[in-house]
């Protein structure tokens, strides 16, 4: 298992752009910037063993618990360094605070919207799918239908827990917001925006071959555009916020 020192010596290198990890879509296998991450090398690092690549593995689980033993000591410092208190949320006050904002967030409206987007996709798929990767593999287009249902597959649950983490966000940047750092919560509403343009994109495709079902892939495109430009209006900068290794000030999407 990767000790502290290493870890450390790891977290130090160059070639690592700070918090890149933070606005990705976490779809490493497809990542550009996997050289870059120190969350990927990581796990590379950890996990490279063919033994070990079986996550049901008893060894797996026992490395991320060593990992995340390693991180929250690490972390614990830092915040020391940083002059944070970690334990001053444990007050009931702190707890219940959380609670309701969490609560909040929840019951928001682009967060109900985003989880019926979920709802919707997964109930399109049951029962198709098995029928549409065989059309796939018929089909002379075929990787790009595939590949249209693994962009849908990959983005159905993260678009709702990123309109989530935006959405629970903005709460709290409501009642208290530095200015001079760039907001968490439009980080959190690109990744979604972009997630949902991909999925509209691959909606498209799949509509292509939906037959008679293609009126009802044609409404999940509607919602999904109805959601996204809600959350546009919500969050007027997510567009023009910059994530590291991402975006480039000049060449933001
Ligand atoms: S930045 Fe890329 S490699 Fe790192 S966690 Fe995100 S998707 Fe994976």
């Amino acid at each position: 298992m990767m000790n502290r020192d290493r870890l450390k010596k790891l977290a130090a290198e160059e070639r690592f752009i700070p918090g890149i990890y933070n606005y990705c879509d976490r779809w490493c296998e497809r990542c550009p910037q996997t050289s870059h991450c120190l969350n990927f090398s990581l796990s590379e690092e950890e996990f490279s063993d063919p033994e070990t690549k079986d996550i049901r593995n008893k060894a797996f689980w026992n490395k991320l618990s060593g990992i995340l033993g390693e991180t929250m000591e690490l972390l614990r410092e830092s915040a020391k360094e940083w002059g944070v208190d970690l334990e001053t949320l444990d007050s009931t006050g702190d707890i219940e605070n959380l609670r309701l904002k969490n609560r909040a967030a929840e019951n928001h409206l682009l967060c109900r919207a985003a989880k019926s987007y979920t709802d919707m996709a997964k109930d399109w798929f049951e029962g198709r799918e098995t029928l549409l990767l065989e059309t796939a593999a018929a089909a002379r287009e075929g990787v790009s239908l595939e590949e249209a249902i693994e962009v849908i597959r990959w983005y159905q649950y993260f678009i709702s827990a990123k309109v989530m983490r935006a959405v629970r966000g903005k709460i709290d940047e409501e009642e208290e917001r530095f200015d001079e750092f760039p907001s968490d919560s439009d980080g959190s509403a690109k990744i979604a925006l972009i997630a949902m343009d991909r999925s509209i994109s691959a909606w498209a495709v799949i509509r292509h071959y939906a037959g008679d079902d293609d009126e009802r892939v044609m409404e999940i495109i509607v919602f999904l555009d109805g959601l996204k430009q809600a959350m546009e209006k919500t969050f007027p900068n997510a567009r023009s916020f910059i994530r590291p290794g991402f975006d480039r000030v000049d060449q933001n999407q």
